[in-house]
């Protein structure tokens, strides 16, 4: 990787002043957009106005503990191309919302999205969108999948209860699927799986089951099989309908109601084509044995009843419910969306298996002093609180600010408290959004999800409390964001360009906070931050063709960070004398401070090893959805500040000057790890904590090497002593920042004359997946661990299976039917062409896993291709920084300080 050497020079000079953290987020002011070219929500043609007069909102006046259980709030996740879009589309039509099946456009890139988007208004559309189903009020919520744009996945998996895994029956696991299915797994969110596309040649839906076992690694439970029928006068087999496997029943669909009449039929021994009721029979063996190894009811009962078929669907149910919400099994159907066959049953699933709100663990915040809260289980009297995880901006109504609320109501007009920015907000007006339009609402209630208009500073992950809320500082864990690994300079065409560029790109940054920007004091270029190549490109033409403003973008550079050398190294800086006069007036202060590595990713490598669904032991089953618990109290550590623990515990007690009680509140502190100030001040406690966290802040923004931000750090004060009215807030932080600083520098190693190799230089590493034929695994495994520096961590599903197997012989045995042998061009083979045909027979494809480091990565697409004959596919996403070895740092150094 080229990197010009003079703009990173230039922000190795960055004055420390600039608190320059690739997290622009700090200032928001308000934002008046006029130019932006969005679609506005109400649609010009009447022809997708909703069927319905009144919406389901207010037609159904449940008692709000009552809304809360037939409330679903899921999200759709799959690899691009399952049909995601079809899907949606059917279930909006035939939940009564739109009067014609909307059209889908073939090929679903980033760039079609994003057109999309502005042609169609589907921004607002497709972050939330409610309906209607069987009593129920579900509200699905968008999650597009490109890794550039990771952060919209992840906000939206934040405030999922459940998921609809969306896979092709041609292609089975991709990529891109497991990649999401990981994602939506860290979560702890239960999943139910659709395997899509039945009607098309080389469908295999128990191929795409066993690969749910082996290369998702889940407990797959099938609850429908296929039911594929033989075309008269040949020999092929037509996908017609599925096979109901709890109520044993044939499920066919009219097509001249466009699939909207479902037709059951019972499947018993007189069925006709005996094949059909001898697999579906061999499927409900297997579906009750499996869970009456899972679910002690179904155990009961079989040993009651001692018949397979006798056991009633219901109870079937009820298990599989249980255990989908435990996440222990994922429920498998199957279908055609484009053939409308399958989709209600899917949405009867949605209601059937996947939990309301209420079934989920409480949401996890955290009060000012760090102590951490349960929300959400206060009963009804408890205060409002709401994350906000998505900002749109709208031409005409300005932001729209997406919330899901956690506990309380949001109602109209209230006043309320952004514990995030610690402003002041108000809610001038609340939404529902419908399919294709919208409604206002005078609230929104606990465990629903809707938008807010009038929020000003409002960002996404930020809380929302009750203005008169006394809690001023709870927030609820906030929405990972990850931190931008390229970055490229923005140039306004001319100077009176500057301002408009700087405030659109805020606004940008309001909509996606995984863009970022800085200020380079130096040079005074405006640098944006970004996932990649293609969010940066769209995120400049967004500034061009919506903001309107005029900018070219610079070269595109992969961002490092830097950090002290060596796991575990703890560097002590135990009294750092402060004392400066600025404009005449004296500053002063002392203080104490540890700065320790902490072992992060990079050094432990081996044990990220795929964490495939942990929730699949029988100690986690017993616990039934407690699960999801313990997963986010882990997710809460200490305070956490891009890969760095920040550490600041002072006592409340005010500096004593009695001797007595200053030792023995010493003792008492010194146990706890807490710090109580010596000397005097009159400035409170909470002052104090602020001005040191921002000094090592500070501290954080830069290291010593060439600048760029510190990370994997842990910094505790261990001291501090205070000089009366000279121990300004600003005196404090310089006097932290300065003792930070030179701990850095030193990394626990004063005796070395060259400080540079106290520190090392981290760059991004990509967990990345690649799919390839057998034939060409060698190869592509020889360029990734070779010129590419990466390791492969697994190869292939045989070794995973075996030990996934083993683990748990007993307590799951695998069913999946047979596939058909269907391979013509029989009249229900689709248009699209199958690219996963061109990989060659599905099962001599292998999967290989491996880190690899970003700037390796840099046209992998076509390298790839190259090197497979372009039958080869990956996907890629960032899992954090990892070291660089000692020579590349010591080029890159002295290519970037152009020696
Ligand atoms: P998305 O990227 O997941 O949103 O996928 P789309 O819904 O855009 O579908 C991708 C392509 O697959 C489109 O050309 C669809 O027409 C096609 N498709 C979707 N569902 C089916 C199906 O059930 N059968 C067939 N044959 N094609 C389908
Ligand atoms: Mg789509």
């Amino acid at each position: 990787m080229q990197v010009p050497a003079g703009a990173i020079r230039s922000a190795v000079r960055q004055s420390t002043s600039a608190f320059s953290r690739w997290a622009s987020c700090q200032h928001h002011q308000q934002h008046r957009l006029h130019a932006r070219a969005t679609a506005s929500v109400t649609p010009a043609n009447k022809a997708f106005m909703p069927i319905q007069s009144t919406r389901w909102y207010s037609s159904h006046a449940h008692k709000a503990d009552e809304a809360i259980k037939n409330a679903r709030n899921i999200g759709i996740i799959a690899h691009i191309d399952a049909g995601k879009t079809t899907t949606t589309e059917r279930m909006l039509h035939y939940a009564g919302f739109t009067r014609r099946i909307g059209d889908v456009d073939s090929g679903d890139t980033i760039m079609d999205y994003m057109k999309q988007e502005r042609e169609r208004g589907i921004t607002i559309t497709s972050a939330a969108i409610t309906f209607g189903w069987k009593d129920h009020r579900i509200n699905l919520i968008d999650t597009p999948g490109h890794v550039d744009f990771t952060i919209e996945v992840e906000r939206s998996i934040r405030v999922l209860d459940g998921a609809v895994t969306i896979l092709d029956a041609v292609a089975g696991v991709e990529a891109q699927t497991e990649t999401v299915w990981q994602q939506a797994a860290r979560h702890g969110i239960p999943r139910i799986a659709f395997v899509n596309k039945m009607d098309r040649a080389g469908a295999g839906f128990g191929r795409t089951v066993r690969e749910m076992r082996t290369r998702l690694g889940c407990r797959p439970v099938v609850v429908q099989i296929p039911l594929m029928e033989s075309l008269q006068g040949s020999n092929d087999t037509q996908f017609n309908g599925v096979v109901d496997v709890l109520t044993m029943e044939v499920l066919r669909w009219d097509s001249n109601s466009k699939g909207a009449n479902m037709i059951r039929s019972p499947l018993d021994s007189n069925y006709a084509d005996q094949e059909v009721y001898q697999e579906a029979v061999k499927a409900r063996i297997a579906l009750v044995e499996q869970l009456s190894a899972l679910d002690e009811n179904i155990i009961e009962l079989f040993l009651t009843l001692e018949d397979h078929m006798a056991i009633e669907a219901k109870d079937l149910q009820a298990a599989i419910r249980r255990l989908t919400l435990s996440s222990t099994i994922v429920p498998v159907l199957c279908g055609a969306s484009f053939r409308n066959i399958g989709v209600q049953p899917l949405m009867d699933s949605v209601v059937d298996y996947l939990p309301s709100p209420e079934e989920r663990p409480a949401a996890l915040g955290r009060m000012s002093d760090g102590k951490a809260v349960e929300i959400g289980n206060g009963g009804p009297k408890e205060r409002l609180c709401a994350l906000a995880f998505k900002v749109v901006h709208d031409a005409r109504r300005g932001p729209m600010v997406f919330v899901r609320v956690y506990a309380g109501q949001l109602n109209e007009r209230a006043q309320l408290w952004n514990s995030s920015t610690h402003t002041k907000e108000r809610a001038n007006k609340l939404l529902q959004m419908y399919a294709m339009d919208v409604e206002e609402i005078p609230h929104i209630t606990k465990g629903n999800i809707g938008v807010v208009l009038g929020l000003k500073d409002t960002r996404t992950g930020d809380t929302l409390l009750d203005g008169h809320d006394p809690r001023k500082g709870l927030a609820l864990s906030g929405i990972k964001v990850p931190s931008p690994v390229f970055f490229a300079s923005i140039e306004p065409m001319s100077s009176s360009d500057e301002k408009p560029v700087e405030e659109a790109i805020k606004a940008l940054i309001r909509e996606d906070p995984s863009l970022g920007m800085r200020v380079d004091e130096e040079t005074g270029q405006t640098l944006l931050g970004g996932m990649g190549e293609l969010h940066l490109e769209v995120a400049k033409e967004r500034l061009v063709s919506d903001f309107k403003v005029k900018a070219e973008m610079g070269r595109m550079r992969i961002s490092f960070k830097e950090t002290m050398r060596g796991a575990g190294v703890v560097s002590e800086v135990p009294a750092w004398e402060y004392d400066r006069e600025i404009l005449g007036k004296r500053g002063r202060a002392r203080v104490g401070v540890t700065v320790e590595r902490l072992e992060r990713f990079d050094d432990q490598e081996d044990e990220r090893v795929p964490e495939s669904d942990s929730s699949s032991s029988k100690a986690e089953v017993d616990k039934k959805g407690k699960k999801g618990q313990a997963d986010a109290a882990i997710h809460m550590g200490p305070e956490e500040y891009d890969g760095n623990e920040i550490i600041v515990s002072l006592s409340e007690q005010s500096p004593s000057t009695d001797e007595a009680g200053t030792l023995a509140a010493a003792e008492k502190a010194a146990a706890t790890g807490t710090v109580i100030p010596s000397g005097s001040t009159d400035l409170p406690i909470p002052v104090l904590r602020t001005s040191i966290k921002n000094g090592i802040l500070s501290a954080l923004s830069r290291g010593p090497l060439l600048g760029y931000a510190q990370t994997h750090l842990k910094v505790s004060l261990t001291d501090l002593h205070l000089y009366g009215g000279e121990s300004t807030p600003a005196a404090i932080s310089s006097c932290v920042a300065a003792a930070v600083t030179e701990a850095i520098r030193l990394g626990g190693n004063p005796s070395t004359g060259d400080t540079d190799s106290n520190s090392v230089l981290l760059e991004p590493i990509m967990d990345v997946r690649v799919e390839v034929a057998e034939k060409d695994v060698g190869t592509v495994i020889g360029d990734i661990s070779g010129t590419r520096r990466g390791r492969v961590l697994s190869l292939g599903q045989d070794d995973d299976s075996a030990a996934q197997q083993e683990e748990d012989e007993t307590e799951f045995q695998l069913y999946a039917p047979p596939d058909s042998t269907y391979t013509g061009p029989g009249s229900a083979s689709s248009s699209s062409s199958s690219s996963a045909d061109a990989v060659g027979t599905m099962s001599d494809r292998r999967s290989i896993r491996a880190q690899v480091p970003l700037s390796s990565m840099l046209g992998y697409d076509a390298a790839l291709r190259a090197l497979t004959g372009g039958t080869g596919k990956f996907a890629m996403e960032v899992i954090g920084y990892g070291e660089m070895d000692f020579d590349r740092q010591r080029d890159l150094i002295k290519e970037m300080r152009g020696g």
